[in-house]
């Protein structure tokens, strides 16, 4: 079946919600999906299949959005290009130069965001210190790797132990990755993300989220994701509730080596396989190596993308990272928490990890000049509409699956409720097991449980939970029942 036809008859379908599960009957029009709000351009919306909700998305995050301002964003860069390097390993005595003054302008920057909230909890600022020995190889004396930290707790009490975290890395490197003195403007890479972190601190500081936000500019990536690394085996020895990281790393320039920029995209890398698998066999039978949480992740960055007509919309990668290169979400994808990384198309190797300098007419180091400030505050306004969502949604619903306890020529699926109190219902994602993103939704109200006229055999599902005011959860695959033995 082709699946446009795929889609219409389906959308033929609508779904009566019942005490113990949903019930399908076949409405006399069919329903016309809605993508975004009038008047909102929707890039790439017909390229194919999706599972952008048929409703408006909330009205209330572009009103967030709109905050977004590039001037801001333009001297926050060229300022931390101005701290002339922030080698981790570069002083810290000084108020004007290394890394320590870097930090404590960050800081002070993430201070001066926090605004009252009645009745709860500010920003909340503080450096995150972590002890490394010199190893010989890139850090060549012991050094405190020092993390700037933001959190926005949530105000829900469902919600609020669920962490949703923003990474970007605020030191540099020059040429020679141990030159702790000579310039590293690092205006690109990677002072766009800080700069995508602040700018975040400033629009969502006032707001009142359910669950809680962190802002994390981390230290020592250059010198082997060392500030990421202690902050996340921090979190993990402490038992704190991770789901989300979404680290931004270079994506300040939307010019490409060769042929027109593209300031209308970026890159979104993620995992396939989680590094805790544990369900080696499941994951075997299911076909399920594309749909860890990393992926489900990016899945979803993508579809709220769409939703909302972002104009920076993101093309999913299904590879951890770039070839020779890493990046803080590795961190945290090694202990086994979702995490994904965005970074601009047209990746400038001349402007990176180089000491600025002109040789034979030509240019190199990263220079605050080659970070676009509008194409920054796009990327910004993308992560901001992702946080929102990821913040403000029901968790995604526990325990989805599917369940196969007879032969049958249907599909039906069980799931736990989420724990929130604001949840209004669940959306069902489907997609044909050859497909990388969900091709289809469908809203099947408050249950628990649902029968599909699908085949689960040619299909993968999953389940996700919305509140009233239409924040989606990330999607949760749909695992397997099967009767024991
Ligand atoms: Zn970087």
């Amino acid at each position: 079946m082709d699946v446009a036809r795929h889609r219409v008859l389906w959308l033929a379908f609508t779904a009566v919600q019942a005490s113990c599960g949903t019930k399908l009957v076949i409405p006399e029009e069919p329903t016309t999906p809605q993508v975004a709000s009038p008047g909102v351009p929707v890039p790439f919306a017909n390229a194919g299949p999706s599972d952008v909700p048929t409703t408006a998305p909330p009205p209330g995050i572009s009103r967030v959005i709109d905050a977004v301002d590039p001037s801001r964003i333009r001297q926050d860069v060229d300022r931390l290009a101005a701290f002339g390097t922030r080698h981790t390993l570069s002083e810290t005595a000084s108020a004007t130069r290394g890394i320590g003054a870097a930090r404590e302008w960050i800081a002070s920057r993430l201070r001066d965001a926090a605004v009252p909230r009645s009745g709860i909890l500010p920003l909340q600022v503080a450096f995150d210190s972590h002890r490394v020995s010199a190893d010989g190889r890139r850090v060549t004396r012991d050094v405190d790797v020092v993390n700037v930290v933001a959190t926005l707790p949530g105000v829900a009490e469902s919600a609020a132990s669920r962490h949703y975290y923003v990474v970007a890395h605020y030191d540099s490197r020059a040429s020679d990755p141990n030159d702790a003195t000579g310039d590293a403007p690092g205006a690109n890479d990677d002072g766009s993300g800080v700069a995508v972190l602040l700018e975040l601190a400033r629009i969502l500081a006032p707001r009142r989220l359910d669950a809680t936000v962190v802002l994390l500019a981390t230290s020592g990536e250059e010198q082997g994701l060392l500030g990421a690394r202690g902050h996340a085996k921090a979190l993990v020895d402490a038992a704190v509730d991770v789901r989300a990281v979404l680290s931004f790393d270079i994506v300040g320039d939307p010019r490409m080596p060769a042929g027109p920029p593209r300031p209308d995209g970026i890159r979104l890398f993620s995992e396939g396989l989680p590094a805790n698998l544990e369900q080696t066999a499941t994951v075997r039978m299911l076909g399920g190596e594309s749909d860890s949480p990393s992926r489900e992740l990016a899945r979803h960055v993508g579809t709220l993308a769409l939703w909302h007509g972002a104009e920076v919309q993101p093309t999913l990668v299904f590879r951890p990272d770039r070839f020779l290169r890493g990046g803080d979400h590795t961190a945290f994808n090694e202990l086994g928490i979702a995490a994904v990384r965005f970074t601009e198309f047209g990746e400038n190797y001349d402007r990176q990890h180089q000491d600025p300098r002109s040789e034979d007419e030509h240019d190199f180091g990263d220079v605050p000049q080659f970070v676009d400030a509008e194409y920054v505050a796009g990327v910004t306004r993308l992560a901001a509409i992702a946080i929102l969502h990821l913040a403000n949604a029901p968790a995604a619903p526990k325990h989805a699956r599917i369940v196969a306890l007879a032969l049958a020529h249907d599909t039906a699926l069980r799931w736990s409720p989420a724990p929130d109190q604001d949840v209004a219902g669940y959306e069902v994602v489907w997609r044909a097991t050859t497909s990388g993103l969900w091709e289809h939704v469908q809203d099947v109200g408050a249950v628990t449980s649902v029968t599909l006229p699908w085949h689960k055999d040619e299909h993968f599902f999953g389940i996700r939970s919305y509140d009233a005011d239409g924040y989606r959860s990330e999607v949760a695959f749909c695992d397997v029942e099967r009767s024991p033995g």
